[in-house]
């Protein structure tokens, strides 16, 4: 794909404050920390469009990014640290619903998996949700530069039993070597019918 401007719009928490629904929409989901922000920056081919981050839990808002003046990619803020309360999960799950629900230029949802480890009980819930609420969902295994290409084919089972997909699923992805780039584009074009 190639890029021809890419740009940061805005973070928004409230739905009023969201960018007038102008561009297709693709939102990307995960654990804080799974690399939302580098898939961003690398499919964009910049190096900070998208701030990234070594601490867990940054992103609290939706952030709005604008690719080619025609398709917005957007970074939900991530799941599962440890440290919040009740009413701070609460918080995140209605500002992350009521965004995917909504939001009538969304064309489908990234989910991003660290293929390091196995999905989590809130990737699966997650995954689950997004099924049983019909999005088109590309699911992204990340990381994949810090295993080896047996430990990649192990764990890409493992995910793949979890989540109950087939083993060709899932796309292998890498911000650092940038392998699977190309195909969450190709992919992308796909839920867009750019
Ligand atoms: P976010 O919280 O989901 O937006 O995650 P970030 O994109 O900020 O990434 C969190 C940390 O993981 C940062 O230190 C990134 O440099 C690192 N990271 C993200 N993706 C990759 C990847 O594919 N490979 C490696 N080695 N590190 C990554």
């Amino acid at each position: 794909m190639k890029i021809k401007s890419a740009e940061y719009i805005l973070s928004a928490v409230k739905p009023h404050q969201y960018p007038p629904e102008e561009f297709c929409e693709v939102a990307f989901v995960g654990r804080s920390n799974v690399g939302k922000s580098s898939i961003i920056n690398t499919l964009a081919n910049r190096k900070n469009i998208a701030r990234t981050s070594g601490k867990p839990g940054k992103t609290q808002t939706i952030n709005f990014y604008e690719v080619n003046n025609s398709l917005m990619l957007v970074d939900l803020p991530g799941y599962g640290f440890a440290k919040v309360s009740k009413q701070q999960k609460a918080g995140w799950k209605k500002m992350i619903e009521s965004y995917l629900l909504k939001r009538t230029t969304l064309k489908g949802v990234v989910q991003l998996i660290d293929l390091r480890h196995k999905p989590t009980s809130e990737d699966q819930d997650m995954f689950a949700w997004l099924l049983e609420n019909k999005f088109p969902v590309l699911l992204v295994a990340t990381k994949s530069d810090k295993l080896s290409n047996n430990q990649v084919q192990k764990n890409l089972k493992e995910l793949c039993n979890t989540l109950g997909v087939p083993k060709d699923y899932p796309i292998i992805f890498s911000a650092l070597t940038k392998v699977g780039r190309e195909e969450v584009w190709e992919s992308l074009h796909g839920l867009l019918e750019m």
